[in-house]
């Protein structure tokens, strides 16, 4: 089966849709939250992934401040005014849908899927080999995939040394994965890796293969909306410069 992972696309329908482009037909699709938060466009993004078939969605920190599940004044300023925005546009129907979504890590097809950390599910980043090291006693499947960070890349941990490694990842390029590992599929909508590319993952359930990807989209067009919707203007400068 040949899934499509996603996560965190951040309210940009653009992205999505050059990503939903690139990868062509798939089984299943594999979302790792963080629909909303910083971009223009939360409602078009929910409807495109609401009519998805097959579809495993976990919630994102971004969209459990949504749906009002914690304060909004738990995200700094520019991250809030996005958050504001998102919450007075949404429509019922898409802030019910996020609200339907799960928060904890789920299991698919063997494999761990979880927004943030296996031991912390929404909120801690897997940004380093030590974050790493101490998320691998929290899963029992051979992988996890995790998001939230924005960061396209895997992290290994070798049973009979006990140490972690990153592990160099290519787009484009396919591994053939062997436990234990963590990876991440990177960004849709707003990439943290100086790729400003839009970055998303295919995982072959058979092969157990996974293809990091990155796709280019019409940047200077979500730009336009952000500022078009007074959206602050970090959000739009940061999409050119993939951080
Ligand atoms: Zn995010």
């Amino acid at each position: 089966m040949r899934v499509l992972v996603i996560s965190d696309i951040h309210a940009n329908y653009t992205a999505l849709e050059a990503v939903l482009k690139d990868a062509g037909e798939v089984d299943e699709t594999w979302c790792l939250g963080d629909l909303v938060g910083y971009g223009p466009d939360p409602n078009a993004v929910v409807e495109e992934v609401r009519a998805m078939k097959n579809l495993t969605c976990l919630l994102g920190n971004h969209d459990v401040a949504a749906i009002g599940r914690i304060p909004l004044e738990t995200f700094n300023g520019e991250a809030r005014r996005a958050l504001e925005y998102h919450e007075k546009v949404l429509s019922a129907e898409n802030m019910e849908y996020l609200r339907s979504l799960p928060q904890n890590l789920k299991v698919r097809e063997g494999v761990s899927l979880v927004h943030g950390s296996p031991r912390d599910s929404v909120w801690e980043y897997i940004l380093n080999t030590l974050s790493a090291r101490l998320n691998f006693d929290y899963f029992t499947t051979p992988w996890c995939l995790v998001g939230h960070t924005h960061l396209q890349c895997m992290f290994r941990l070798n049973e009979k040394t006990n140490r972690v490694t990153r592990d160099p990842i290519v787009p484009g390029e396919i591994l053939h994965l062997n436990p234990k590992l963590i990876l991440n599929p990177g960004s849709v909508g707003q990439p943290r890796d100086r790729d400003p590319r839009a970055a998303y993952a295919l995982y072959d359930t058979e092969a157990k293969t996974w293809e990091p990807r990155r796709v280019p989209y019409n940047i200077a067009e979500v730009q336009k909306r952000i500022r078009d919707a007074k959206l602050p203007e970090k959000q739009a400068v940061r999409l050119a410069e993939g951080w």
